[in-house]
């Protein structure tokens, strides 16, 4: 069969929304547990009552949920040893088994039918965040896995996000320069040496970034690697600051397998 390009169009309708059209077409399958659902939901009650949200306490910058709270604005042990360049992180689900299949369904299977849901999570975690915010920059993929996969599934997160919030999204503004190797088994120093230099801002991103607050946009939160890695890149454009937000996000010492 032949294959559809990144951004190819059949009869004016890009391949983006084929898989829209088509992913309303199969017949319901919960994406957690492959079990049949009623019309084309992707979720039972089930499927949700299983997620791990993340509640407060949390960390005011990187957003790990704590036990209790001491102190009104309190941070981490991780973020007082080694502050992130951006200021704050919210995510509205814990990274485990339920929510890694959600993740897995959307980022290998191309399966766009949770997004409006996963985006009203994102804004329930992030609202201060976004509401505030000039702009929505997903972390970008490598030109030679976006021609493979054929979407960059933060793109689609934030695209999501854009839908409810209003804030614009910057698809252009950030690009990834170097191909580097899928992080699941690396450690958090490979993690962090896996990605330097791996982000860099466009002429436009450069031009039009300064002074503004702007929100990365990503599936997952894994050591912070990878979004201190785009905020180091979008900092060169002098920003009036930078948040995180993420579908998901590691609460536990445990290597994901994405
Ligand atoms: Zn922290």
């Amino acid at each position: 069969m032949a294959r559809v390009r990144a951004g190819a169009k059949i009869a004016g309708v890009d391949r983006e929304q084929l898989r829209e059209i088509f992913g309303w077409l199969l017949p319901g399958q919960s994406l957690v547990t492959s079990d049949p659902l009623h019309g084309n939901a992707r979720f039972s009650t089930r499927d949700f009552n299983q997620l791990d949200f993340i509640t407060s306490p949390l960390c005011d910058q990187c957003g790990l949920p704590f036990d209790r709270m001491e102190d009104e604005g309190q941070i981490c042990g991780a973020c007082s040893a080694d502050p992130p360049l951006w200021q704050r992180a919210r995510a509205p689900f814990a990274y485990d088994d339920i929510s890694s299949s959600l993740i897995l369904a959307l980022k290998r299977g191309g399966q766009r039918n949770g997004l409006s849901v996963f985006a009203h999570h994102m804004m329930d975690a992030g609202r201060e965040l976004i509401d505030t915010c000039d702009v929505l920059i997903p972390v970008p993929v490598h030109y030679r896995r976006l021609a493979g996969r054929g979407f960059n599934q933060a793109g689609w997160l934030a695209d999501a996000v854009s839908r409810l919030s209003g804030a614009p999204v910057q698809h252009g503004y950030l690009k990834r320069v170097k191909a580097s190797p899928s992080q699941g088994r690396f450690s958090a120093r490979q993690r962090r040496q896996n990605v330097a230099g791996a982000f860099a801002l466009t002429r436009r991103g450069r031009e039009r970034l300064a002074d503004l607050r702007v929100v990365i946009i990503d599936d997952v939160y894994t050591t912070g690697s990878t979004l201190n890695a785009c905020a180091r890149a979008i900092q060169k454009a002098r920003p009036a600051n930078i948040d995180v937000v993420t579908l998901a996000r590691v609460v536990a010492p445990r290597n994901p397998l994405i």
